[in-house]
């Protein structure tokens, strides 16, 4: 077996022990002659992997009783038009703060269904760099909901504290850094998160929402893509992604052995500090955009001196065994992706090769 070192934004790399098990349980699913690809929805196996996924969230997360934990299918970008189909109601307006690719998207569907405003921006000259703090924001008190984008896997900026938004809730889209660190839930009004970053593999969203949002959200919305019907029938009203929903639990059980959400933080802050700590000594060779503040500790993205060096460092550290640490198109140069599943010892091997390429190339 050869496994490499996977950089990639996502579908990202999953804790090789995930993996093993999945290989070992593929044919035969605890002892029922049969796979979890071939489970019934309804049956009492999966039943079982459910709802275990469900209250590993509620622990993990964790997730208060004034909140309901649902899985969704039509990834995050689903929701970003499921979002303002709920709860923007004609003649209200919802508050977007933009911080790139994602934001803008998120605004664009809303703008088919209602009004909504951009209430601050994290661009300077253009570019992405930071997270807008309190200061930057004009927040309408009226709005039905403050939208954001808590990590932007692309720009590489990351809320680390959230606006304060008075009584309009929050919505945010937390997919590229959900369970980085334990969440305060009770700030939130709803939070959305694609599985397919540090969840598990492509095909569900994990979404937790408050129950009185729920209970008072539109009920002129076909019920597929009505929260409170896919809450009243435990995420089951239709066949479930029952295989993903399966690999997301024996992740959560993963994060629940190493420690739990707190042990991921101190794993990923101490990821973020090396490999930031690296770029920064070698200032002059690499560069990272990002102001500190609004550095991600997810998505860390920096630049070479030239083109022809950022696809040399590319191809040489392919050569090396780490792959996918091309920045996304729209801004170019090196993004390391590494969400909780990646390791430390991975993030030193990265920074070893850093090292060595810019002395042998600074
Ligand atoms: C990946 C990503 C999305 C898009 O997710 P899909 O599952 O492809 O719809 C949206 N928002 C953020 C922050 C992301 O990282």
């Amino acid at each position: 077996m050869s496994r490499v070192i996977n950089f990639s934004p996502g579908p990202s790399t999953l804790p090789l022990p995930v993996l093993e098990r999945a290989q070992r349980e593929l044919l035969d699913f605890d002892g029922s002659g049969i796979s979890m690809l071939e489970h019934s929805h309804r049956g009492a196996k999966y039943s079982a992997v459910h709802e275990e996924a469900k209250s590993l969230l509620k622990e993990l997360v964790p997730v208060p009783d004034t909140h309901e934990i649902l899985f969704m299918q039509g990834g995050a970008t689903g929701q970003f038009a499921l979002v303002p189909m709920n709860f923007l109601p004609a003649g209200k307006s919802a508050d977007y703060i933009n911080t790139g690719s994602w934001s803008k998207k998120a605004f664009a569907e809303a703008e088919i269904v209602g009004e909504p405003r951009w209430a601050g921006t994290g661009q300077v000259d253009g570019k992405f760099i930071r997270v807008p703090k309190q200061s930057d924001l004009e927040l309408d008190s009226g709005a039905a909901y403050v939208h954001l984008t808590s990590n932007n896997t692309i720009a590489g900026t990351q809320f680390h504290t959230f606006p304060d938004t008075g009584s309009v809730p929050i919505v945010a889209d937390m997919s590229s850094d959900f369970l980085w660190r334990p969440i305060d839930v009770s700030r939130f009004g709803l939070i959305y998160a694609g599985a397919q970053k540090n969840l598990g593999p492509a095909g569900i969203t994990v979404v937790i929402a408050r129950k009185d949002l729920l209970e008072a959200a539109s009920t002129k919305v076909p019920k597929i893509f009505r929260y409170s019907f896919i809450a009243e029938n435990n995420s089951l009203q239709n066949t479930a992604p029952t295989f993903t929903i399966y690999m997301v639990r024996n992740v959560l059980q993963w994060v629940k052995e190493n420690g739990g959400a707190s042990a991921m933080e101190t794993r990923n802050q101490k990821k973020a500090n090396m490999l930031y700590g690296c770029i920064d000594e070698h200032e002059g060779f690499y560069r990272c955009p990002v102001e500190r503040e609004s550095r991600s500790v997810m998505n860390v993205v920096f630049t070479l001196p030239s083109e022809e060096l950022e696809k040399k460092f590319m191809a040489d550290a392919a050569a090396e065994g780490m792959v996918n640490t091309k920045g996304h198109r729209s801004v170019g140069g090196i993004r390391i992706s590494m969400y909780n599943a990646m390791g430390p010892q991975e993030i030193e091997k990265l920074t070893g090769f850093m090292k060595s390429f810019a002395q042998k190339n600074g």
